[in-house]
């Protein structure tokens, strides 16, 4: 049985998490959150699922590692961990853009993916979705996963102003997904830019010849999520609507059981989506300049003005 699996690629702090939720409440899409995580973050640090529980005491993930495994003994969590990253990180990016075709490695990664696909086929069985939505981002991450028998991959590469997401990057926020008062990864700006950069580009050349992938903004999501949502439907040609919606800007998001994220997957309820511009005011000018030169070249192919203002930086939904 093939695994049908929206992978949604880009950047870190684009969104992914509200595109993923949105989608998690369309009839037959399930949407279990950043799956590159499962092993690390799931398994291993048991977090909590979106669901309120901690990874091993969530009925869907002990059903679905059951019947992928058989069990938590059926599979070494570490020795997945370490496969996956001795593929998917950025150092191996130069390899896996020579081999566009085949990601570096997956040839001696033949255990690894055949528990991946396992996985998933279990994740699919189990919620009785027909396509699972994976928001792991991590372009080289969806390259070797669209390369594994069985697994089915249509791409949404998600884009976000980089100055949004360099301030995101910047701002301390609680990450209580341990139990305690942890706070999410914070980067600098320049760092921010750089990995805005390397992501985005690796993204546009990774899916290049992809037969099914669509290229989305997150200020156009929250622009018109509902229209957002549809025309994900469409590119994997799922007959369901937009779910949950109240009115154009209000959705109903139930809690799911999604493994990793930011931490707004652990709420739910009605939710207002509304365009986080706060770094329009809060990112200094100088940090603001230097995230827009470092990130020139691709601003000008994902349609983002070089030069804003608080008037005229909000991007159109053209
Ligand atoms: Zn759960």
């Amino acid at each position: 049985m093939t695994v049908r699996v929206l992978y949604v690629a880009g950047s870190g702090r684009s969104g992914s998490t509200l595109l993923a939720r949105l989608l998690d409440q369309v009839d037959g899409v399930f949407a279990p959150g950043e799956l590159r995580y499962v092993w690390q973050r799931g398994l291993i640090e048991d977090r909590f699922c979106s669901c309120g529980q901690r990874f091993g005491a969530c009925p869907f993930w002990t059903k679905t590692i059951d019947q992928a495994f058989g069990g938590r003994d059926g599979v070494d969590p570490h020795a997945m961990s370490r496969a996956q990253q001795s593929t998917t990180r950025v150092r191996h990016l130069p390899r896996a853009l020579l081999s566009t075709r085949r990601p570096a490695g997956a040839r001696r990664l033949g255990s690894y993916a055949a528990a991946v696909a396992g996985l998933y086929r279990a994740i699919q069985d189990v919620s009785g979705a027909d396509v699972i939505v994976d928001s792991s981002k991590l372009p080289t991450y969806g390259h070797l996963l669209a390369s594994i028998p069985g697994v089915e991959v249509a791409v949404v590469h998600l884009v976000r102003d980089p100055r949004a997401a360099a301030h995101s990057w910047l701002r301390a926020k609680a990450q209580p997904d341990r139990g305690g008062d942890g706070v999410m990864q914070q980067q600098s700006a320049s760092k921010s830019a750089v990995l805005w950069d390397t992501w985005n580009a690796a993204a546009l050349r990774l899916f290049a010849g992809h037969p099914r992938r669509l290229l989305l903004r997150y200020e156009d999501v929250v622009d018109d999520p509902r229209h957002a949502v549809a025309r994900v439907l469409d590119l994997i040609g799922h007959g369901g609507a937009p779910a949950g919606f109240v009115d154009d800007r209000t959705v109903t998001l139930t809690s799911g059981h999604s493994v990793a994220g930011n931490p707004d997957r652990l709420s739910s309820g009605s939710t207002r989506i509304r365009l986080d511009d706060e770094w329009m005011t809060a990112l200094d000018a100088r940090r603001r300049l230097w995230v827009t030169a470092l990130t020139a070249p691709l601003l000008r192919r994902f349609d983002y003005p070089l030069r804003v203002g608080r008037a005229s930086g909000r991007p159109s939904s053209a």
